[in-house]
């Protein structure tokens, strides 16, 4: 695999000999964009804070908190080093005096090795860095960056409004550069391994299947592919692409790309699927997914706080029989208005589930309203 390569602090050597032009410069021929479902271009984001007139913050996003995905895990478990010699990397070259790894609460298991780890790197390079370990409280909207700076600075896990972004203004007024775990793992590697491929993605497979986890493949994968690793125990109908990418229905020949996978309503995320099979009604699995909106909203805001409720309403009424042709209309109607009118990424997405479950398979909600 080559995210578990590991570089034996040869990066860190480069840190040195490098001007920090050259390295952005490394980084934008590689073509590394992040890895935490936006894809945004690093080199960019850190030009970004770099253009500011304060010096920068670093914080490292190892909240990935989204249903089904389990990467940051498994480079937390399986190369912290190399992990922790990118967060080294990426503090020197953006002069950042500060670093912050802002890990899941659910990962507090995790602490203990990465401080170890932290410490034996500073003990081998003999540089003087500030890494902090910060445990989040295991809240989903804390993957979200503007949350994570709330709560690293003590605050409330909200999200807040961007412009500004955190590039420009981030913890403490300071500008910030947000960067997912296996974002920064894939810099030491980059810079050493000539070969480093910039389109291989790591997946996480689960749902009733044999071989679910983690697997590296390239992307433009077929579904069939990833069908064949996964070995699922029933015939598929449908996958869900983590919560917030919506559910799509079974296309073998279909291939996995960085843009939204169908050409319009759903995305990819952080690459997790998870398989649904022709055992699933699609009514039951989002009332599942509404649960966990309903359960995860931070109520700042009225349209997710009361929306996601009226969903996971809807949806239990339906799924317990009970529900109308009117109830039908009323959640359709509620999910559209709850994505567009939420302040944050979680509120954009609570209804994601329900409008795209509708336009591939209605026949699933109508067969509960019409028994
Ligand atoms: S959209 Fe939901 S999670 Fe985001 S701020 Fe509003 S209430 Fe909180």
């Amino acid at each position: 695999m080559q995210i578990l390569r590991k570089t034996n602090l040869e990066a860190l050597k480069l840190v040195d000999r490098l001007e920090r032009e050259e390295f952005l410069e490394k980084m934008e021929e590689k073509n590394l964009v992040g890895r935490g479902g936006a894809g945004f271009p690093t080199a960019k984001k850190w030009r970004m804070a770099l253009e500011q007139d304060k010096k920068p913050l670093l914080v490292i996003n190892a909240d990935e908190g989204e249903p089904g995905t389990f990467k940051d895990k498994f480079i937390l478990e399986n190369n912290c080093e190399t992990f922790i010699e990118g967060v080294m990397l990426a503090s020197k070259v953006l002069g950042a005096e500060k670093a912050f790894i802002y890990l899941r609460g659910e990962y507090e298991y995790l602490r203990e090795s990465v401080e170890e780890t932290i410490d034996e790197l500073d003990k081998k390079t003999s540089k003087d860095f500030d890494i902090t370990v910060v445990r989040g409280a295991g809240a989903y909207v804390c993957g979200e960056e503007t949350s994570i700076l709330q709560s690293i600075m003590g605050e409330r896990g909200n999200s807040m409004k961007k412009p500004p972004y955190p590039t420009e203004e981030g913890l403490w007024g300071r500008p910030t550069v947000v960067n997912n775990v296996e974002t920064v793992t894939c810099i030491p590697q980059l810079l050493v391994y000539d070969d480093w491929n910039p389109d291989l993605r790591l997946f996480s497979l689960s749902g009733n299947v044999s071989n679910a986890g983690l697997f590296e493949v390239p992307l433009g994968v077929k579904v069939s592919t990833l069908i064949d690793l996964s070995r699922p125990k029933n015939s598929l109908k449908a996958m869900s692409l983590g919560n917030f990418g919506g559910i799509m229905p079974i296309e073998q020949d279909m291939e996995i790309n960085p843009e939204l996978i169908d050409g319009e309503n759903c995305f990819h995320g952080t690459y997790s699927l998870v398989w649904i099979d022709e055992t699933n009604n699609i009514a039951d699995v989002c009332k599942n997914i509404a649960e966990f909106y309903t359960y995860e909203s931070c109520g700042k805001c009225t349209p997710c706080r009361e929306g996601s409720k009226e969903i996971l309403d809807l949806l239990t009424k339906i799924c317990n029989e009970r529900g109308s042709e009117e109830d039908l209309e009323q959640l359709r109607y509620m999910a559209k208005h709850v994505n567009q009118t939420s302040l944050c990424g979680l509120g954009k997405t609570v209804g994601k589930h329900v409008l795209t479950g509708f336009e591939h398979f209605e026949e699933d909600f109508r067969e509960k309203v019409e028994l």
